[in-house]
């Protein structure tokens, strides 16, 4: 085994350089340093302890809270060459023997254990008589209550530092805000290791945020246009909507599977397993699913209800795009659910206190919805962390929205309310403004209200954005039962004064006549027609050696690699051993069968 960071970088996992603060980490480690690391998803946290844990003599053991993940983890390094095995509740039986065989033997290189099996004596006293590399604490914020994932189990890890001081540890977590930070410092005694920062923007996701019409077809198309064939994740707020749209999308020959906590634990695993080990399955969820999900190739997240926070609506949409190839984050969402939300946390037993806080991520995430700013500085401040410059590939940069001085438009709007009644929908409202001579608006007389027709200079849609926003706004409240009726808030009364500006977000209309690609500058599959047509030779050859393995696609090559092999064509082992994702173990394992469907396809 190679024992400089680089080789090991280079021979196993098949990389040339490393990434961001990986380099500094590393040493950090290799050293015998303890470190804390704060990553986003897909910023390459694994290499940070796999690297020093292969270098250093010794079994580097790693905690991880997720069966799902470790087994995720141990064939990818297994697919690599690396002698790697996985301590759980879910093991065969005489498995756990044969583990701690190879333990004995100093033959395994690494051991994934949950946090609950790490701490039984039987274990701690197996792992005094090894020689240890050192401790990698995964999804770190678990330890914290200030996290979302409190973990009690976690709390006790900090014996690891009092009973092997000699062993370096390193925590990693994407997810800790200041005061989290500080807890798991103090928590799993990392005072004197170093905390290394990364910036937590995901450059690789386009984020993009459309006005729901037909939500349904607005999906389908969006899959159908930009997305055939991959893997994505569609979020639904009920177990109804779940199994609705996904049994939609199947009639539309999309391979689309229902995930919810409600489904039988067998229909969920399977579908789990699916969605893994297939390529190009599309899982329609409630937010259950996803934590723990390591699936580098999700090409896309797509909303079609909003989202609890941007907390919330950051960790989703970070599920897509690992493997940093490029990769949506696409939202549909209108009146209805805005007030669907605040109905949710109005109608909650929560103490006041907590309300109040719900009310104030609401805000903020409809702050986000209704920006006219680039949405990745907006999303970023909000985690306090800063982007100068706007970042070209959210739908705000790409087709600049304005803002504009709407309080004459709100004006209209508000009293146009108050003159039916407060206890129209929007739909009726747009009607009276517009002039529609609707039979209901005849039957009601409301063709003779002052307001009517006064809003003849905008379309029936424009009016929908500007009642979107002036709902999230707070001046404008939907009764969530019965029929979506409108009334005043408190708060509209100065607006109608006079006394109060509104401004208001125009949205990018005509968006369907947009060109397809939109101006993106990589793409995650190759253009070239020749080039996608090997991608995808090389794609069901993956599939069928996957298959064989019964191991999800992507640990034996990801879409960078393939994407890679399609474009350069190697001809030889040694043009192959370039290609950036092929160690040597993989070089040995499958250059042959990559090779050959490259030959026949280039004849
Ligand atoms: P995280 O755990 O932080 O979400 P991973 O460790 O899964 O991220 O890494 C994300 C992806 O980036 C993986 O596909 C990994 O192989 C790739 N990667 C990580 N570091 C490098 C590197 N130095 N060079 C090339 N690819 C890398
Ligand atoms: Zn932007």
């Amino acid at each position: 085994m190679p024992r400089d960071p680089l080789s090991v970088l280079h021979d196993v996992f098949g990389y040339t350089a490393f990434r961001g603060q990986q380099a500094e980490i590393v040493s950090q480690v290799i050293s015998g340093g303890d470190a804390l690391v704060l990553m986003p998803t897909g910023g390459g946290k694994s290499l940070c302890y796999q690297v020093p844990a292969l270098v250093r003599p010794g079994l580097g053991v790693v905690v991880s809270p997720l069966i799902a993940l470790m087994q995720d983890q141990v064939e990818t390094l297994r697919q690599l060459g690396v002698r790697a095995a996985a301590l759980h509740s879910a093991l065969p039986p005489g498995e756990s023997r044969n583990i701690a065989r190879a333990m004995r033997a100093g033959e395994l290189d690494m051991l994934y254990v949950s946090p609950e099996r790490l701490l039984t004596d039987g274990l701690l006293d197996m792992l005094d008589d090894c020689k240890l590399a050192l401790f990698a604490i995964d999804e770190a914020h678990c330890v914290s209550q200030w996290g979302h994932d409190f973990r009690p189990e976690y709390l006790q890890l900090d014996t690891l530092a009092t009973r092997y001081p000699g062993v370096p540890r390193i925590a990693l977590t994407a997810t800790a805000d200041g005061p989290t930070r500080r807890d798991i410092a103090e928590r799993l005694k990392l005072q004197n290791g170093r905390i290394f920062v990364a910036g937590f923007d995901r450059p690789n996701i386009r984020y993009r945020i459309v006005p729901k019409e037909n939500p349904r077809q607005q999906l389908l198309s969006f899959i159908r246009r930009e997305h055939p064939n991959e893997a994505g994740i569609v979020y639904c707020l009920s177990r109804s909507k779940v199994e609705g749209t996904a049994e939609w999308l199947r009639g539309e020959g999309i391979e689309a599977l229902p995930y919810h906590a409600g489904l039988d634990r067998e229909v969920r695993a399977s579908n789990q397993d699916r969605f893994l080990k297939e390529d190009g399955v599309v899982m329609v969820a409630t937010i259950a699913f996803g934590m723990g999900i390591d699936k580098p190739d999700v090409r896309f997240v797509a909303h079609l209800d909003l989202p609890k926070s941007l907390e919330a609506y950051y960790q989703e949409t970070g599920r897509a795009g690992r493997d940093g190839l490029p990769s949506d984050a696409w939202l549909a969402y209108g009146i209805q659910d805005v007030a669907k939300i605040q109905g949710l946390i109005a109608e909650s037993d929560a103490p006041e206190r907590q309300k109040q806080i719900d009310r104030q991520k609401l805000d903020a995430l409809l702050g986000y919805c209704e920006t006219v700013r680039c949405r990745r500085q907006v999303l970023l401040e909000y985690f306090a962390d800063a982007l100068p410059q706007p970042c070209g590939n959210c739908d705000t940069c790409l087709e600049p929205v304005e803002a504009f001085d709407g309080t004459e438009l709100a004006r209209k709007a508000l009293s146009c309310v108050y003159r039916t009644g407060q206890r129209f929908g929007v739909g009726h409202v747009i009607d009276v403004l517009t002039g529609s001579e609707t039979d209901r608006v005849r039957q009601l007389g409301h063709d003779r209200l002052s307001t009517w027709g006064i809003g003849r200079d905008l379309s029936k849609q424009e009016w929908k954005s500007v009642f979107r926003q002036l709902v999230a706004a707070g001046l404008l409240i939907v009764d969530t039962e019965g029929h979506g009726g409108l009334h005043l808030a408190p708060d509209c009364r100065e607006v109608l004064r006079g006394e109060k500006e509104i401004h208001l977000r125009r949205e990018a209309v005509k968006r369907a006549s947009r060109s397809k690609s939109g101006g993106r500058a990589v793409r995650a599959l190759p253009d070239d027609p020749a080039e996608a047509s090997l991608f995808q030779a090389l794609r069901a050859k993956r599939l069928e050696l996957a298959r064989e393995q019964g191991v999800p696609p992507y640990v034996i090559f990801h879409d960078a690699t393939l994407t890679e092999l399609a474009h350069a064509r190697p001809r030889s082992m040694t043009e192959f051993a370039s290609i950036p994702g092929v160690g040597q173990a993989k070089l040995l394992r499958y250059a042959d069968a990559f090779l050959e469907v490259i030959e026949q396809h280039v004849e």
